[in-house]
């Protein structure tokens, strides 16, 4: 691969040139006999020298350019992706010895974003219905669809919608009490919603590790971790794969806990045939752009109590008294869905076993093509009880730097994710964590690939290095 980009230094100016005419990238390496790197000519070097009286019979190495930024095979991709711009393309990797071994390059062209919402005739239809009626802002007949359609779709007999699934979690945490005083045992591997919400309600949130195979939060660990001032668990079904519920139920139901499961990567998961979202009091969803299903932004409580959902309802409008208008018993917020938003999500929620079996495809294809690529370790599709369903698809990268990796990626034109970074590894949260010791090494190890119905082919010839 490198050998189109590299020609030894003592040959000529002719021959650069069409070294840099061979591979179309405006640039040669030049390199001693031993193949270190000595300097670089762009095919505006050459240019240059010969308006300065070279000729073309001229040695490279009389001319060439020693000035370049070059990075080293230990160098953290972050550093080496901080050189490369629109003016510097090209920057080759050096061994210890200084031999050019490999290069990052930069493409502003990304073919393979991470994700692409699917949205079709169908959610067009609905909201420009919505549109139409002027029912545009949170009220009108889809929000009630909606929330009907997909609590039913999460084996739940309601569903509160919100406008994000941050507020859903809000939500959820002040429906069931949760105050100050009050310790929520959350995940060390999450998204930074499922702790952030818990300090929205000045409770004291508890960062305990995942296990070493579901990269979920491992029960073991919340054991240790209750305290008498324990009031809930934050279950995270992290990157579509559901969390050990049994367990988890047990543990909630020996120490009187409340679980709210953070169903944001999960629509439509399960464990033991159950939809994630109807173990715990409460579910939580989100339909973010980039999630299984999308209303732009959006979110769900999903519940069996009738009760928690009519106050989650009241919480939603202001705390605003459903007997009395403007009569406030509590201080409530606007977490309102709007119409325009629940339309999309009708339409979405009505094609969503075909989405989830499309994305399923996806990830059956990416399993077949990349079984030779032995660094790849795939999220484990195939622990008891469990069904996954595939949000992003997810590895670990073993034996390579996990940052290199993303940037080679990205060379290849492919968007890719890094996992979560642990909470407990952040300063504003280190003081909340109890134990993280198979997250972190999860965390720098893990990479979300482009994931989305629309995607047309992979080639297993980008995932080498
Ligand atoms: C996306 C996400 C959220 C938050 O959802 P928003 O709709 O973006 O507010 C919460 N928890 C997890 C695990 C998520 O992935």
């Amino acid at each position: 691969m490198i050998d189109e980009l590299t020609i030894s230094s003592d040959k000529t100016l002719l021959d650069v040139l069409k070294v840099i005419q061979g591979n179309g990238k405006g640039i040669a390496f030049l390199l001693d006999n031993e193949g270190k790197l000595k300097g670089i000519l762009t095919d505006g070097d050459i240019r240059r020298a010969l308006l300065a009286g070279f000729g073309l019979q001229e040695i490279a190495e009389n001319v060439m350019n020693r000035d370049f930024v070059s990075v080293n095979y230990s160098d953290s991709s972050e550093s080496a992706m901080s050189k490369l711009d629109q003016r510097v393309r090209i920057i080759p990797i050096l061994d210890k010895a200084g031999r050019m071994k490999d290069y990052y390059e930069f493409k502003s062209e990304i073919h393979l974003p991470v994700a692409i919402p699917e949205l079709g005739e169908k959610e067009l239809k609905y909201l420009v219905d919505a549109f139409l009626s002027t029912w545009i802002s949170s009220s009108g007949k889809y929000i009630e669809l909606f929330e009907q359609k997909f609590s039913s779709f999460c084996d739940c007999q309601y569903g509160a919608a919100v406008s994000n699934g941050t507020v859903a979690l809000h939500l959820a945490l002040k429906t069931l009490g949760i105050k100050e005083g009050d310790e929520v045992i959350v995940p060390d591997l999450t998204f930074v919603a499922t702790i952030n919400t818990v300090l929205y309600c000045n409770a004291t949130p508890v960062i305990v590790d995942v296990e070493k195979d579901s990269w979920c939060i491992d029960p073991h660990e919340i054991e240790k971790a209750v305290t008498p001032r324990t009031k809930a668990i934050i279950p995270v079904h992290l990157y579509g794969q559901p969390c050990n519920m049994d367990q988890i139920m047990d543990i909630a139901k020996r120490k009187d806990l409340f679980v709210i499961e953070d169903c944001a990567e999960a629509h439509g998961a399960c464990y033991k045939g159950r939809k994630v979202g109807s173990f715990g009091e409460i579910g939580c969803f989100s339909f973010y752009g980039n999630k299984v299903i999308t209303t732009g932004e959006g979110g769900m409580c999903v519940t069996n109590s009738s009760e928690l959902n009519e106050q989650m309802r009241i919480l939603r409008d202001h705390g605003m008294s459903k007997r009395k208008k403007y009569w406030h018993d509590l201080i409530g917020y606007n977490y309102r869905m709007t119409n325009l938003q629940a339309a999309i999500g009708v339409a979405q929620v009505e094609r969503i076993d075909e989405i989830l079996s499309e994305r399923k495809k996806i990830e059956t294809n990416y399993r077949k093509e990349l079984k030779d690529i032995d660094f790849l370790e795939f999220q484990k599709d195939d622990l008891p009880n469990r069904n996954k369903i595939t949000w992003l698809v997810s590895a670990l990268v073993n034996r390579h730097n996990r940052d290199s990796y993303i940037v080679h990626l990205s060379s290849k034109g492919l968007e890719t994710r890094p996992f979560f970074y642990s909470l407990g590894s952040m300063d504003i949260y280190k003081k909340y964590l109890f134990s993280n010791k198979n997250s972190l090494s999860i965390s720098s190890r893990g990479i979300n690939f482009p994931t989305f119905c629309s995607i047309k082919e992979i080639k297993k010839e980008w995932f080498y290095v």
